[in-house]
């Protein structure tokens, strides 16, 4: 499971996120919902390792990882702003993590033409990557992530360049590749309709702090408070 106690930043004397405690069971499909600026991406980036932690604790597995190192976590993540290595093939950008963790050739070539199937890059595994659409350029860097098969997936608004088609068919993807690896996963959007179709939970956060969290139908049915309503769209 992934726990966080009594989570707190600050930047400076600005406090983002104020005493946030979640616990999330193995293999859960998690949604981090709520409007712009209210600690999304900031949540997602102390639990990757990627920002410093003003207090509290982050537990990955029974593990304390709040002191370790974003590669030493276990995690993969894709953030809406993908960097790419623009010097490498897309091969090659896929194959990355792999080839860091010496793992075989025959077998990244193996696991590649897998994850480029799922996401259908195939075609494009030559090119470099501003050879590469936007939305092109978002499935390799989720490709990229997903080769590792890594415990915890942590999704930061992945789909939001795309149209409304690839959304649909890339969330399908994201939810079935959840289970095939049987992952945990934490997807932030504030899109609320997304999160009702693919979460197993949705942490509805309001100003760094939760303000509900239940499956889609407790959210929408049992809002605890008007925000909760108005942002998921219950009916009044
Ligand atoms: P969005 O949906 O727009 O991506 P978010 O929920 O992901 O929003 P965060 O990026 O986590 O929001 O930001 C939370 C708060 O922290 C915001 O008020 C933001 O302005 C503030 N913040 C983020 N980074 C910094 C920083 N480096 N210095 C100061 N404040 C910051
Ligand atoms: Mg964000």
């Amino acid at each position: 499971n992934i726990k966080c106690t009594n989570i707190r930043k600050s930047y400076g004397s600005v406090t983002v996120i104020e005493d946030l405690n979640l616990d999330i069971p193995d293999h859960e499909f998690v949604v981090f919902l709520g409007p712009s600026g209210c600690g999304k991406s900031t949540m997602l980036r102390m639990i990757a390792g990627l920002e410093e932690i003003s207090g509290g604790t982050v537990e990955i597995g029974e593990r304390d990882v709040t002191r370790l190192p974003p590669g030493a976590r276990g995690v993969a993540m894709v953030f809406q702003s993908y960097a790419l290595y623009p010097h490498m093939s897309v091969y090659d950008n896929i194959a990355f993590g792999l080839r860091r963790q010496k793992v075989a050739e025959t077998e990244i070539a193996a696991r590649v033409k897998q994850v480029s199937g799922l996401l259908g890059l195939e075609q494009l595994l030559e090119r470099k990557p501003r050879n590469l659409s936007g939305g092109q350029q978002q499935r390799v860097a989720m490709a990229r992530a997903m080769i590792k098969t890594p415990k915890l997936f942590l999704f930061d608004e992945p789909l939001s360049n795309l149209d409304a088609k690839l959304r649909e068919k890339l969330r399908t993807e994201i939810r079935r590749i959840h289970l095939d690896l049987k992952t945990t996963t934490i997807f932030v959007t504030h899109d609320q309709l997304e999160a009702m179709t693919i979460a197993d939970r949705i942490v509805l956060m309001k100003a760094g702090a939760i303000e509900q969290q239940g499956t889609p139908s407790e959210i929408f049915d049992r809002p605890a408070t008007r925000f909760v309503a108005d942002f998921i769209g219950s009916p009044a």
